[in-house]
């Protein structure tokens, strides 16, 4: 028995077989991730999906790669869409737009109603060049009930009847493109590359006789990116700069005739240069192509044009046509070799899941989990069991480099030994599944993709809570100004937080994430307002820590992080404010500055903080000690040198900064990272790492 989703399709299988010269059918598979918005992306640009999407602006989620959309608006030429809202946070190019909100995922109608009332007049209307029509309610009813379901089945029915009603509509220049833009596992779901998520199928109709060889065996299988090279040059168009995709030669000519043949070489001969175009460019700004196959594809390459350029001078020329057709099926054979060789080996660097650096992730986050554990219980721990589990918390680190079997050899046992080393009251429980809560999310998409927000909404709970708990009402009030601070200042960050692109428009990113070189020169008292407030921000926070370590005495003495901070830390802060200043210029004035002059202030501050952390590392103690003659001692090393005393019954020592013994250095790595950091994130950010 066929399962609720099966031929529902009717249509589609009715053209095939009754007009076979009108349409094709294709196996239609994406590249993972199988999500809408990077769907939408490739097949409108032709390139493989990544994470870190290299085109990525501050200030919108728009796709500002070369793409087919783009192209059209540039040749004048007219874009009708209706459907899945995401294309309109996507592009701007289209004349009419009837988007239509996509996000609630268990409405089934909205979006294709909406469609569904617009599609056949402004078909009709033909002020179109192209017309999108993206339906959603197939994809919702997978989310909500899956595929195994009558509602499937109805709304299957549902899409025949619409296709049905546009094929009565198509004129002999329109081409009909149906297409998924992924499939779904059993439970309705998509986002990874199982085969159930990446398969989809294409098909292809007009009401004129496109495709001369149609009768196949086995339906063939095709890259999504695949419809970009070929949607382009059927709409007379060029290739978009980044694609990868393959061009269909069929749908150009599918006879085995001469002149046909060097019709379908014609096509690949500009799809195979356009490819080569764009890796020559990339492969300018990264080497991570394996070199050697890459000449050896360009070598097929030139081959291949040497070879065509040949053919073409004795069939034109020469009029010679013994063995052309053994040479032309050759150097097609070759042009196709060219395209999918190169196609897969940017697969591999840019579309790869490594497993093996996944799970290392994994055990260090497990790891994380177990530090924060134990940190919960440090009242009851003493220095060595805090010093061992850091150390093992690097042991493992390098181990995860080496081999995973190791790390998790070793975190196993320090799982264990944690557990039954807690002793965990309930405050504690609560903060740990808090924690195990949070790191968990990392195994969901949507959570991932808004983890800022709930980190902050997380943090602020807790918070919260550990003050309600708290019993001694003598410092009620002091404690109550901390918390009420501490959730203002997590409020104004959100001031800072950078938009993820899967976020779209339910988020929008403020002024702060620009940074001040990219400001234009008529903003100046902006620009200005901002280095000020950068300026104080760093000096505040350092301030701060330098007026605390006063206070508690730390700062008499001469141990190396004391004598960083006094003395390294301002000369680091001074580097930097030099080093936004230049930023400060106007613009046509820091593009003729040499090079050195721009990087000599930031390389002055990493090599300065790396040797003060480096310092407070190998003598972290921040204390002083006064003999009774009141000379400070010449050694760094005074804890021996306290208990020698003790030891020997003499005056006991006066020591400063004790209170403090493990807190101060902490501090003062923490600065550190602070100025360093604020270097990294642009000065930006540098007010929200001074709060
Ligand atoms: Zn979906």
């Amino acid at each position: 028995m066929a399962l609720p989703f099966q031929n529902r399709l009717g249509i589609i299988h009715e053209l095939l077989q009754k007009k076979g010269n009108n349409s094709q059918f294709y196996k239609f598979i994406a590249d993972p991730p199988t999500t809408t918005m990077q769907r939408l992306k490739a097949l409108t640009t032709g390139s493989l999906p990544t994470f870190v999407d290299a085109g990525a602006n501050f200030a919108s989620a728009k796709v500002l790669e070369d793409n087919i959309l783009r192209q059209m608006v540039k040749r004048g030429k007219n874009i009708t869409f209706m459907g899945d809202d995401t294309w309109v946070s996507l592009f701007d190019d289209f004349r009419k737009a009837f988007p239509y909100p996509s996000f609630n995922v268990k409405d089934l109608h909205t979006v294709d109603n909406g469609v569904i009332k617009h599609l056949i007049p402004e078909l009709k209307k033909r002020d179109w060049n192209l017309f999108i029509a993206h339906f959603l309610g197939v994809d919702h009813c997978g989310h909500r009930y899956g595929p195994n379901h009558p509602a499937m089945a109805a709304k299957l029915e549902q899409m025949d009847d619409v296709l049905r009603s546009i094929v009565g509509e198509l004129k002999n220049d329109t081409l009909l493109v149906v297409i998924g833009d992924h499939g779904m596992t059993a439970t309705g779901d998509h986002g990874g590359d199982s085969p159930e998520e990446v398969e989809a199928a294409a098909f292809f109709y007009s009401p004129k006789e496109m495709f001369e060889n149609p009768k196949k065996d086995k339906i063939e299988t095709i890259s999504q990116i695949d419809l970009v090279p070929t949607l382009s040059l059927l709409l007379d168009l060029p290739i978009p700069f980044s694609n990868l995709g393959t061009i269909l030669a069929d749908f150009f000519s599918s006879k085995s005739s001469i002149n046909s043949q060097l019709e379908r070489l014609k096509v690949l001969q500009i799809n195979s240069q356009q490819i080569s175009r764009y890796l020559q460019t990339y492969i300018k700004q990264s080497d991570e192509f394996n070199h050697r196959q890459y000449s050896e594809l360009e070598k097929l390459l030139e081959k291949c044009q040497k070879d065509l350029k040949e053919i073409i001078q004795r069939i034109k020329i020469d009029r010679k046509f013994e063995g052309v057709t053994k040479v032309l099926n050759e150097i097609e054979s070759n042009y196709k070799t060219y395209l999918h060789s190169t196609k897969e080996m940017c697969r591999l660097i840019w579309a790869k899941f490594d497993t093996d650096w996944m799970l290392s992730g994994g055990i260090l986050l497990l790891m994380n989990i177990v530090v924060f554990i134990f940190l919960l219980n440090l009242e009851e721990m003493d220095i060595k069991n805090i010093t061992s589990i850091f150390f093992v918390h690097f042991i493992v680190f390098i181990s995860c480099v080496i081999s995973n079997l190791l790390a998790s050899i070793i975190v196993g046992p320090t799982v264990i030994y944690t557990l039954t080393k807690c002793k965990m009251t309930n405050e504690n429980i609560l903060l740990c599944f808090f924690t195990i809560l949070f790191n968990i999310i990392h195994l969901s998409n949507s959570f991932v993709v808004h983890e800022d927000k709930i980190l902050q909404f997380l943090l602020t709970s807790i918070v919260w809570f550990m003050a309600y708990r708290t019993s001694a009402s003598s410092k009620k009030l002091h404690l109550l100004l901390v918390v009420f601070f501490f959730s203002i200042s997590i409020r104004i960050s959100r001031e800072f937080c950078a938009c993820r692109e899967e976020q779209g428009q339910d988020c929008t990113a403020t002024r702060w994430l620009k940074p001040l070189s990219s400001i234009s020169d008529n903003l100046s008292g902006y620009k200005q307002m901002r280095f000020l407030l950068s300026l104080s921000a760093i000096s505040t926070a350092s301030g701060g820590i330098s007026l605390w370590l006063k206070a508690v005495g730390s700062l008499n003495s001469f141990s190396p992080p004391i004598v960083s901070f006094k003395y390294i830390v301002p000369i680091c802060i001074l580097s930097n404010c030099v080093h936004w200043a230049l930023q400060l210029l106007p613009n046509n004035v820091y593009e003729k500055l040499d090079s050195w002059i721009i990087v000599a202030p930031p390389r002055l501050t990493y090599l300065l903080i790396t040797v003060s952390i480096l310092l407070t590392l190998i003598y972290p103690l921040c204390v002083m000690e006064i003999s009774k003659f009141n000379s400070i001692p010449q050694t760094n090393n005074l804890i021996p040198l306290i208990f020698e005393r003790l030891k020997t019954k003499k005056t006991p020592p006066i020591v400063f900064g004790l209170l403090t013994v493990y807190s101060s250095p902490i501090l003062i790595v923490l600065i550190c990272l602070t100025v360093t950091l604020s270097l990294l994130v642009g000065d930006s950010y540098t007010p929200s790492l001074g709060k």
